[in-house]
């Protein structure tokens, strides 16, 4: 089948919920990826981060082939030899605490919710406050923890229990809490809403409310997580831990894979029978999350994030003395926002054409976010491409 082939064939059965590229992607290795046509793309949006380091990475497909030999499924009422070790790794790169596995950054989010509401529940606490422009996920209650009406219009009534207040904003926050407040939900980079950076002073007022009144802090993860900002997990930059940290993601590589993580002061809150999810830690899904923790520390990732970030950031403020649609370029690491004065709809497009793939987030904030293996080769060629696409 050829290209045009494939997407009438998804017009005819794919129930149409994205806004979708016409282009079938077939092949990715590092930065690149080729289209069925035999296309070259450089992508510096891999799957919102999902594919953290580059496509394919031999680790991770070394790591699956070599499991997918021996089981591909265990359920969860018996033991596999892979999601202790994994939620170890975690922990040892977090804090002291444990995990609950699941598939994505929706549900690892809902797991958190739902602790919360076990917590808080002897007290009468269920409310959860968010930040407007978030984004949590798609299922119902994550919808509405989103602070963006524009993911809830149409599936109300939304679940009761939700508050959203403006991000960056301590006042806010602490108008908002009630006596059935629970806890806050909070990314320290708001992705989706256009790479909004947390400022020190607020995390860290967060944490002293959260202290104060018993509530549950928890840091959405799920864009942030795994090395993308410098840091293994981007809460290592405030120097202030949460009470519950969600990731998603680029934590399995490309396979799906979620987690929640609580610490150790709410363990023995969620109790067998109160949670679970069918696939929720396959033994592959771990594999391949092990595998992406060895080639971070092996292949020393997080500096290279950090380098390249650097010169990344560089290169773009370069780029934005001369680009006066630019407005404001923000971010850490490799996880960088070009706030523009027009929709940068137009843009991708065009980088699109010149086969540089990025993102734009909220309407006019273009998003780059290379895998943690990109080098300046590629750095130079894609500020090219979109000095040439600003024209
Ligand atoms: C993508 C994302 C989610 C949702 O993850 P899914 O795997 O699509 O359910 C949640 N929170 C943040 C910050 C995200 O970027």
């Amino acid at each position: 089948m050829n290209t045009q082939e494939i997407i009438r064939q998804y017009e005819g059965f794919v129930i149409k919920t994205y806004t979708r590229t016409p282009v079938v992607v077939v092949k990715g290795k590092g930065l690149k990826v080729w289209d069925l046509d035999g296309n070259e793309y450089l992508d510096f949006f891999p799957g919102w981060a999902v594919s953290g380091l580059g496509h394919c990475h031999p680790m991770v497909v070394n790591a699956v082939r070599n499991y997918l030999k021996k089981i591909i499924h265990v359920p969860n009422n018996y033991y596999n030899m892979l999601q202790g070790k994994l939620a170890q790794k975690i922990i040892e790169h977090s804090f002291k605490g444990k995990v609950f596995f699941c598939n994505s950054g929706a549900e690892a989010n809902e797991g958190a919710i739902k602790l919360l509401r076990a917590y808080g529940s002897p007290k009468g606490r269920y409310e959860i406050i968010t930040m407007k422009d978030s984004f949590h996920g798609r299922t119902l209650a994550t919808i509405t923890a989103t602070g963006q009406p524009k993911y809830q219009k149409g599936f109300e009534p939304l679940p009761l229990g939700f508050k959203s207040v403006p991000f960056n904003d301590l006042k806010a926050v602490r108008d908002a809490i009630t006596d059935k407040t629970a806890g806050i939900m909070v990314e320290l980079i708001q992705g989706e809403g256009g790479i909004n950076v947390a400022g020190e002073d607020y995390i860290a007022g967060l944490r002293k409310i959260c202290d104060e009144k018993d509530l549950i802090l928890i840091f959405d993860e799920v864009q942030t997580g795994m090395g993308r900002t410098g840091k293994m997990f981007c809460f290592e930059h405030y120097g202030v831990a949460p009470d519950v940290m969600t990731l998603a993601k680029s934590l399995g590589g490309g396979l799906p894979i979620g987690a929640m993580v609580a610490s150790a002061k709410f363990q023995g809150v969620l109790k067998p029978g109160m949670h679970a999810s069918t696939f929720g830690g396959s033994p592959i899904a771990c594999s391949a999350a092990l595998a992406v923790f060895e080639a971070i520390k092996k292949e020393r990732l997080l500096a290279n994030t950090n380098q390249m970030g650097g010169y990344l950031m560089q290169r773009l403020e370069e780029l934005k003395t001369r680009k006066s649609i630019i407005k404001e370029i923000r971010g850490k690491a490799l996880m960088i926002g070009m706030e523009l004065s027009i929709e940068g709809r137009d843009i991708v497009e065009n980088c699109f054409k010149q086969k540089l793939l990025i993102n734009c987030a909220h309407g006019n904030v273009l998003r780059v976010m290379p895998g943690m293996i990109v080098n300046r080769k590629q750095i130079d060629k894609a500020v090219g491409i979109l000095d040439k696409a600003m024209n």
